[in-house]
């Protein structure tokens, strides 16, 4: 059986514990390879390997580190399919979706912020005819980046990338649940000759490996990516120290459809924004506010458009939905289904018994399932599920959405659609959330801030902020009066 290996020093490693964790295919249910159980000693091998490279990485030009990345994307590119593969092996997402979002998606976080970094410009300021204020910004040290399993290979890339590209050297933790195309990027790195200890990727459980990397002294910034129980706990780690800490967290987002909404695109889209990646994604929105006067016609459109969807083998290039990622993760998403149905929910779609083949029946699956008539303060309508299920509410008024949208403790994304753009630019600044797309979604520019309000998260990724975060940032005031 295929075991997978941390990465320190530039060296394959096995943990200091010898101890291995089942990977599970999602699909089969079935072990298929071996994941180290590492500890908070192999996170201070990690840690001392990064804080012994950091002198020489940082002090390389941002066009050499650049050039790193640039390599470590062309790598990713080279071997699209195998990543790809790999990914919807792990994660139980279809392969279309490994390999039109997913892998190219990280190969194009190295590619970004290698380009970004050589184009960063620093500041400077002439305060009058005697002084001159002029802005640095240089790298911190040693980061750790953890990053969770519905996008695996995506979200890790998107933190390592910014963090090497501003000059740090990383400890990086994928999730345990995906942690395939993480190995397989330490070996992309080896291939490339990237410098020993630059980046470290150390395997193994949150609560056994994230404290070492969210309390060491050495560690100067966390990257977190995951659910918001996790980031609590990592911000209430980090806080001893002082740390910079960028949580991206949970979600419980809104799709808001108009009466007039573009109905063909409006209708396409939410089927995608509901159920791409099995809903797993953090950006899915999960609860669909539809007009009154449109909530019947656009519910029968919708439940028709949800029936057709092609579930089963995620490595079929036919297939639509894949697995949920764990047993347990799908006893939690069947949980709130049971609860909505308890509460007197109907269940739209995903009633019927799953027409899965025989390799696949040990399989996570979780038919896509919409669900009307639960009011938006329950728990359901409140709680992140983040699995292929969507309820539909209806609105009367602008002021009565906005309410309902508003309700929850999350605010990462949302999605409007109205052709009357007044109105869609009034909701949309009103609404709690870091992302708001009016008439499409998901539709992403790397250069914008990326991050969510209230519980969804705290600072921003992505362009110039990932850059920032990533770097300290010193005011030199130099006088130039002459006779001093
Ligand atoms: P999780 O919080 O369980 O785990 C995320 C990562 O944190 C994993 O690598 C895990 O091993 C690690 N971890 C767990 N306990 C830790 C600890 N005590 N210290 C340090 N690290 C620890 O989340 P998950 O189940 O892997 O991912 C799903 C969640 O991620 C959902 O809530 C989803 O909304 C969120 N998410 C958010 C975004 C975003 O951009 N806001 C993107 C993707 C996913």
């Amino acid at each position: 059986m295929k075991k997978i290996l941390n990465y320190i020093n530039g060296q394959f490693c096995e943990p200091s514990s010898k101890k291995y964790l089942d990977n599970i295919n999602p699909s089969r249910g079935e072990v298929y390879s071996l994941v180290p159980q590492s500890t908070s000693e192999d996170v201070t091998s990690a840690i001392d390997a990064a804080a012994k490279a950091f002198p020489l990485w940082s002090a390389l030009t941002a066009d050499v580190r650049a050039d790193y990345l640039r390599k470590i994307a062309a790598e990713i590119r080279v071997n699209l399919n195998d990543l790809a593969r790999a990914e919807s092996i792990d994660n139980g997402k279809p392969i279309t979706v490994s390999k039109t979002v997913d892998i190219p998606r990280s190969a194009r976080n190295f590619e970004f912020f290698a380009d970004a970094v050589t184009q960063l410009h620093g500041e400077s300021f002439r305060s009058d005819q005697q002084h001159l204020n002029t802005v640095e910004y240089s790298p911190l040290g040693v980061v750790s980046c953890i990053s969770p399993w519905n996008l695996p290979l995506y979200l890790f890339t998107w933190k390592i990338a910014p963090a090497l590209a501003a000059g740090n050297t990383v400890v990086a933790k994928p999730s345990e649940l995906t942690p395939m195309t993480a190995f397989m990027l330490s070996e992309i790195c080896h291939r490339v000759g990237l410098p020993a200890g630059v980046l470290n990727i150390v395997h193994g459980l949150g609560p056994e490996v994230g404290p070492k990397m969210t309390t060491d002294p050495r560690v100067k910034a966390i990257s977190f990516t995951g659910s918001t129980a996790t980031g609590r706990a990592i911000a209430q780690n980090a806080a001893q120290s002082f740390k910079k800490v960028s949580l991206e967290m949970g979600g419980k987002n809104a799709n808001v459809i108009f009466a007039d909404a573009p109905w063909e695109k409006a209708l396409a889209t939410t089927v995608r924004s509901s159920f791409a990646n099995q809903g797993q994604i953090c950006l899915c929105g999960s609860r669909i506010f539809v007009e009154k006067s449109i909530y019947e016609k656009f519910k029968a459109a919708l439940v028709e458009k949800v029936q057709q969807m092609k579930q089963g083998d995620p490595l079929q290039e036919s297939t639509e939905q894949g697995a949920v990622v764990s047993s347990a993760h799908r006893d939690k998403v069947l949980s709130f289904i049971q609860l909505a149905e308890k509460s007197g929910a109907r269940r739209l779609t995903g009633n019927k018994a799953l027409n899965l083949a025989a390799e696949l029946q040990k399989g996570f699956f979780i038919p896509p399932t919409l669900l009307e008539g639960l009011n938006s303060e329950h728990e359901v309508n409140q709680e992140e599920i983040f699995g292929p299920v969507a309820t539909l509410i209806p609105f009367e008024s602008e002021e009565d959405v906005l309410r309902m949208v508003n309700s929850t403790r999350y605010g990462l994304a949302a999605s409007v659609w109205t052709q009357n753009l007044t109105r869609a630019h009034r909701i949309a600044q009103k609404i709690d959330a870091g992302i708001v797309w009016i008439n499409t979604w998901m539709y992403r520019d790397l250069r914008t801030p990326f991050g969510g309000m209230k519980e969804s998260g705290m600072g921003r990724e992505g362009g110039i902020d990932a850059l920032k975060f990533f770097s300290e940032v010193k005011n030199i005031c130099l006088s130039t009066e002459e006779n001093i």
